[in-house]
């Protein structure tokens, strides 16, 4: 008669699988503290400007698209005094979403413009553009000239493009940045150059790619030669940043 194996009660701790399980968790711990101290590549984390952008960024700043409460949250939550406007227009320029904000060192100053372009300029000047000034000039930047945000038009003013995201005030156009020691890197002028204020303009046209959806310069086309244009918009040339 065969001899019934007795089952041994602790058979599946093998060492091997002890190990294995501990490597797991001390993983796992690792893995919670690393994400703690680098929230932007947390995806449950909270969006705060103060954090450079991360793995995360994009998602989170994708979501605040449409949600002009969650948006208005992150710029709180990250010290941006704004004030926020009433919703007009209609159709294709309805605008639900308008805010403005002195906090910002744009020139003409606090134009109106949809949360998250604010959100993202935000980001970009923080750990794009002031970095980058630094660096290459010894000098933050004082303001940033523009060339506007809200028109309700189509893309190129042609009558059967698509409409332009600024006609919901959804994107800005960059001029040119000013030094606080006062000198001044035109897109138009400097970026054709081979030197540092050229160098500066592409460094920080990259630098905003990012923080927004759209981002197009003189490379992408000669009707962005004097400008970039910067914008959160979803029915055209998403992550395009050229
Ligand atoms: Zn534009």
């Amino acid at each position: 008669m065969a001899r019934r194996k007795r089952a041994r009660p602790f058979a599946w701790f093998t060492t091997g699988r002890v190990v294995a399980v501990l490597l797991c968790v001390a993983l796992a711990i690792a893995g919670r503290a690393w994400l703690a101290e680098n929230p932007q590549h947390n995806p449950w984390a909270p969006l705060d400007l103060r954090d450079p952008p991360g793995w995360a960024t994009g998602t989170k700043l994708g979501g605040l698209r449409g949600d002009v409460a969650a948006c208005h949250a992150v710029l709180e939550r990250s010290g941006i005094a704004f004030t926020a406007l009433p919703p007009t227009g209609e159709a294709a320029c309805a605008r639900p979403d308008r805010l403005t904000s002195a906090a910002l060192p744009l020139a003409p100053a606090a134009p109106e413009m949809t949360c998250p372009v604010a959100v993202g300029l935000v980001l970009w000047l923080e750990h794009g553009v002031q970095p980058l000034a630094m660096e290459a000039f010894d000098s933050r930047i004082a303001r940033i000239e523009h060339l506007g945000t809200y028109n309700c038009r189509r893309m190129y003013n042609a009558p059967d493009a698509p409409w332009s995201e600024h006609a919901t005030g959804n994107a800005i156009d960059i001029a040119a940045f000013v030094l606080e020691d006062g000198r001044r890197i035109s897109v138009l002028e400097d970026w054709p150059d081979e030197g540092e204020k050229a160098r500066f303009l592409r460094d920080a046209r990259d630098a905003a790619c990012p923080a927004f959806g759209a981002v197009l310069s003189p490379d992408y086309n000669a009707a962005h030669a004097d400008h970039l244009h910067l914008d959160h918009g979803r029915n055209r040339a998403i992550g395009t940043c050229r």
